[in-house]
């Protein structure tokens, strides 16, 4: 039954307003949406409100009700494809802030206004086509970058396989499958960008259901024909004479095969090697000690005493939910993680929203460039260094110290009636230093119950009955759970890679991984890495935005050779050295470069190996295609 304009005025209540006025203004062909009174002020640690008053909004709902209830009774679109003045004044109204020209290229393309988006892969002439079916490319793992280049590769039309250590898809969250776990970026953000689903049930999903998004993926674009499960790609080894990766697989058996690809794509994360901690006494605990990325579900908490090391973003997620049914739970907390106030962190989307969502032309893909901007790029302003800032090591600049402050303000908020908790759990370092979780109130309730400790003292040893401080003092546990983290600057420590002339791959790095725009290695033909060195994003955008960036760009790799008739492409030597100069110099001006911050951002030496230290809109635009000045291409060589 359709829904009558009245109807549709009610279901708006949920709606974003901001977004819908934009989609409006390419239903209705009217620009007068985009008027200076109904322009959103919002506030950065509310990410709710729009500032429009309730007057002024039920305006804008009556007649959008009656636009769309219109479009649904046949009317089309009147502007489908805004010209860009438009199109401009459209982002800067749903941003409620001018945004920098260099965006509407890129939103054009988010919006796919222009037929198609740049992510689909076009492989135009039959010549083309036919150098594309001679290749055969190895992807390593079916997380959620791997399936991604599954499908862009079948686009393509280049044949490929996938193999994963893991017995299903999923990578990540087929792995993470803790008490609490979910993702922590908005999901209407946190999803294929061809791909929206427009039914999330919350804002920021549980495992389970974005474990299903990427089950389903799989099966709708058909890739487990492609898959090999439960296999590990042990060595790769470059043929310098015919120009392909020879690369050993040991299956569940323990056989190995060599299968031979002209390129190899390893999309593994950066986060997939648990990392327990450096602490005398690892392994004697005498009772169930586990990994939060390894949860032993076997093990039944329920009136056990339990240890937990590390409050990072796993244990914020997981301590939460166990301590109402643990007898006692201990937390070690050797730094304590910032935290920015998202009330609807645990909340269900609305049915309005997901009405919308799903009715609405344009709208998800406004309300995805809202989040995208409030979110990550016009929130990197206030973790930004001020080279003249000398205000401690608290911030990095004015307006990170501000931020720190409305932070803090929210921590005492919820700690009026235990201020003894506060500078507990204050961090010393700047916001921005390292990941900041959401905060809808449950980590300061789990920490406030009667049955749960926080311990700030330095962990001196483990031992068979628990933990002892450097204050001499033991703490007894049934169970001990390591929230410590992942072996993140390791990169591919799993994979032994022969490049060029025998060259090892780890030798090369010495330890300090780098890469290309995060992807190609020179010395290393063919070899793509996904969310490989400084491609990671601390202020908390959607890390598919960078797979897909990433994966666009190998494609076009792929194409180049095609195109080329060469066998293999590396970087250049300079080029590459000279990204990764840049890398550096622009990693240490921001919040997570300060000295005054140890992450595992950091690498061994010191050096940020994690992160993407440039905008977003910076990696989408490098990765538009590859240019072939940065390469050496060389063609296949005579075998005789
Ligand atoms: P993490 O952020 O690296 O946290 C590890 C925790 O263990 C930190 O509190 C760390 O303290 C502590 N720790 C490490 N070694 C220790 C030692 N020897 N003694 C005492 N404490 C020790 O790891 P994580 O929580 O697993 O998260 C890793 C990343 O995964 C996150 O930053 C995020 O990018 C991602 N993640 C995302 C989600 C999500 O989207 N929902 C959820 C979980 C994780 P220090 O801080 O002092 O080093």
């Amino acid at each position: 039954m359709a829904e009558t304009v009245e109807q549709i005025e009610e279901i708006l209540k949920d709606a974003h307003l901001p977004a819908l006025m934009c989609a409006m203004v390419q239903m209705t062909g009217e620009t007068d949406w985009l008027r200076p009174e109904w322009t959103p002020t919002y506030n950065p640690l509310s990410r709710g409100d729009t500032g429009i008053p309730e007057a002024e909004q039920a305006k804008i709902r009556k007649r959008a009700a009656e636009a769309i209830h219109a479009h649904l009774a046949g009317k089309p679109l009147a502007m489908p494809t805004p010209p860009t003045d438009v199109l401009r004044r459209q982002m800067d109204f749903v941003a409620g802030a001018p945004i920098p020209e260099q965006y509407v290229d890129f939103l054009e393309d988010e919006l796919v206004l222009k037929g198609r988006s740049s992510k689909e892969p076009h492989f135009e002439t039959p010549e083309l086509k036919a150098a594309a079916r001679r290749l055969k490319v190895l992807v390593v793992g079916a997380g959620m970058s791997g399936l991604l280049t599954g499908i862009r590769l079948s686009q393509a039309g280049v044949p490929f396989e996938i193999v994963d250590k893991n017995a299903d898809v999923g990578g990540t969250w087929f792995e993470n499958a803790y008490p609490g776990c979910r993702v922590d970026n908005a999901n209407h953000m946190y999803s294929y960008s061809f791909e929206p689903n427009h039914a999330w049930p919350q804002h920021f999903s549980p495992q389970p259901v974005l474990l299903d998004y990427f089950r389903g993926i799989a099966a709708k674009y058909d890739l487990r024909k492609h898959i090999r499960f439960e296999t590990l790609v042990e060595q790769l080894a470059w043929d310098d004479t015919r120009s392909v990766w020879r690369c050993t697989l040991k299956g569940k058996d323990g056989k190995t095969e060599v299968v031979e690809a002209n390129a190899v794509v390893t999309a593994v994360g950066q986060l997939n090697r648990p990392r327990f901690p450096d602490i005398e006494g690892l392994g004697t605990f005498e009772g169930p000690a586990f990994h939060s990325a390894e949860w032993r579900h076997d093990v039944d908490l329920k009136g056990k005493r339990v240890i937990v090391i590390g409050t990072g973003a796993s244990a914020y997620q997981f301590v939460p939910e166990i301590a109402p049914d643990v007898a006692h739970l201990t937390v070690f907390q050797r730094s304590p993680p910032w935290a920015l106030p998202v009330p609807h962190y645990h909340e269900d989307v609305p049915e309005g929203m997901k009405w919308t969502l799903e009715h609405v032309p344009y709208y998800d893909k406004w309300y995805r460039f809202q989040l995208f901007w409030m979110t990550t790029e016009g929130f990197l302003p206030m973790v930004k260094s001020d080279p003249k800032w000398n205000g401690g090591p608290g911030a990095v600049s004015g307006e990170n110290a501000m931020l720190r402050e409305m932070a803090i303000a929210s921590f005492a908020q919820q700690l009026q009636d235990r201020p003894d908790l506060l500078p507990k759990v204050t961090p010393a370092y700047p916001l921005g230093g390292k990941r900041a979780v959401l905060d809808n109130g449950v980590w300061l309730a789990a920490l406030k119950r009667d049955n749960v400790d926080l311990v700030t003292e330095k962990i001196e040893r483990i031992t068979p009955k628990g933990v002892v401080t450097a204050d001499g003092r033991e703490y007894e546990a049934d169970v001990l759970i390591y929230g410590t983290g992942f072996q993140a600057s390791n990169f591919l420590s799993f994979l032994k890679v022969k490049g060029r002339g025998g060259r090892d791959l780890h030798e090369t790095w010495g330890g300090d991984a780098r890469a290309y725009l995060g992807i190609t290695h020179p010395g290393f033909p063919n070899l793509f890495t996904i969310y490989g060195p400084n491609t990671n994003i601390v202020v908390n955008g959607s890390i598919i935005f960078f797979s897909e960036c990433a994966v666009r760009y190998i494609v076009g790799a792929l194409k180049l050779l095609a195109e080329t008739g060469a066998a293999a492409m590396e970087p250049k030597k300079d080029v590459y050295d000279e990204f990764n100069r840049k890398v550096d110099e622009a990693n240490a001006g921001w919040a997570w470069g300060s000295p005054h911050v140890s992450s595992w951002y950091k690498n061994q030496f010191g050096r940020v190996s994690q992160n993407w230290p440039f905008g977003l809109i910076d990696y989408w635009r490098a990765t538009l295609a590859p240019n072939p000045d940065d390469y050496v291409l060389e063609k296949a060589k005579e075998v005789a």
